[in-house]
């Protein structure tokens, strides 16, 4: 009889782990599986980053910096902020973390008391629950509707403030969706937040990935207030195809930094220094290549959302931002497909994996049964390959 915690037993294994093992395993016995599962892009890091982290090796930065990151990174952090979001931070707004997910947990491990309340839109990233319920702190739902692009609707969102709620964290763009908030929407929601008193944790890791002329905002920049109550999430992973190298960071009141910079002095100490001297060359370098991987993202984000259109029994909306396309699959839901009966969005996952060799994502993990995500982060060659596949064992 192992005794675990109670919060050990509370935390869930991620849904979409069986699928995953299952398609790893067809790899393994040398299925050509196309995966549109993946969560990171198909890029690697580029080339003036994998040069300045040999450099740091070289130069001998291989000790421990200060647990809340480098001073010269948070000073790129800050000039970043200022440049690309007009938000006014100084390093002691800043802590450095192994990737934007610790960042997170160590958020809601600075904000939460137990029973407190965090506001979640559905569909959401896999981790926002588990993430909040570490906190001793139980995660809210809203519903987010497909016509209304995903978003969270005022309305909505107010029926679920209660005097317990702490804060709502907000994805733009949107990991699943694709979503992007547009001022206006931010607006509303902020206004929201300053009267009710809560925290916005404002996940902006998508910022770099956004289409058709659509402009990420950070909810933080509207004015001081909401600045004020606002932790602002980003990291190297996305944007600079840099998701091995665990570097996400915050920006928010020195005091939530200071609690959350004192908890990961103990928890984990600094970053991988040389992780952290590459991301400077990130932030301050060369831009170019963020620019090329977004247009390439573009390109096969188009060619997704207009081939799945075209696919009886699916559809879905145009994402403007991140690379995911949530597909709608509600017209096979009690459909008999090669002897099987979807009755949910992990039946056809299964179906697809093991009859068309195509791994996905189903939308449960996201909270929403009635959709499938499918990652855009691969070769436009493999992506027609993929969906090809998909028509014909739906439409055969
Ligand atoms: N937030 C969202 C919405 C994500 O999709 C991810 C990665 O999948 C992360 C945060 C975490 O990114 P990382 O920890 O690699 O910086």
């Amino acid at each position: 009889n192992i005794a675990l915690s109670t919060k050990a037993q509370n935390v869930l294994p991620s849904i979409t782990l069986s699928i995953d093992a299952k398609a790893k395993q067809m790899k393994a016995d040398g299925i050509n599986v196309i995966s549109f599962g993946v969560g990171e892009p198909d890029f690697t890091t580029p080339q003036n980053i994998k040069d300045a982290a040999i450099e740091a090796i070289r130069k001998g930065f291989t000790t421990y910096t200060p647990a809340s990151g480098l001073p010269q990174l948070k000073q790129a952090i800050c000039a970043k902020l200022k440049t690309e979001n007009n938000l006014e931070y100084k390093p002691e707004n800043i802590v450095v973390s192994n990737g934007a997910k610790h960042s997170l947990y160590n958020i809601f491990q600075a904000i939460c008391n137990p029973g407190d309340e965090v506001i979640i839109p559905v569909p959401y990233w896999v981790s926002y629950p588990d993430m909040v319920k570490m906190a001793d702190a139980n995660p809210v739902f809203v519903n987010c509707t497909e016509e209304n692009e995903f978003k969270i609707k005022r309305d909505d969102l107010l029926k679920a403030i209660t005097t317990k709620t702490k804060a709502i964290i907000l994805n733009s763009p949107s990991n699943p969706t694709g979503s992007v908030y547009t001022k206006s929407e931010l607006e509303e929601i902020a206004k929201i937040a300053i009267e009710h008193n809560i925290f916005i944790v404002a996940d902006e890791i998508y910022e770099k990935l956004t289409y058709e002329g659509e402009k990420h905002i950070s909810i933080a920049s509207l004015n001081n207030q909401i600045k004020d109550l606002t932790i602002v999430v980003n990291g190297m992973s996305k944007g600079y195809a840099m998701t091995g190298w665990r570097i996400g960071y915050t920006a928010s009141h020195a005091t939530i930094a200071k609690a959350m910079g004192n908890m990961q002095s103990h928890a984990t100490s600094n970053p991988n220094t040389i992780a952290q001297h590459a991301s400077i060359e990130g932030l301050t370098g060369d831009q170019s290549s963020v620019e090329e991987m977004r247009i390439a993202f573009d390109e096969r984000r188009k060619y997704m959302v207009q081939r799945i259109n075209e696919i009886k029994g699916l559809s879905c909306i145009t994402p403007k931002g991140a690379f995911y396309v949530m597909m709608n699959i509600k017209q096979l839901i009690g459909t008999t497909i090669k002897g099987i009966v979807i009755n949910s969005s992990m039946d056809l996952s299964e179906l697809l994996l093991e009859h068309a060799n195509v791994a996905v994502v189903p939308g449960v993990a996201f909270g929403t049964d009635e959709f499938i995500r499918l990652s855009y982060a691969n070769s436009l060659e493999n992506i027609k390959e993929g969906l090809n596949r998909i028509d014909s064992i739906l439409n055969s």
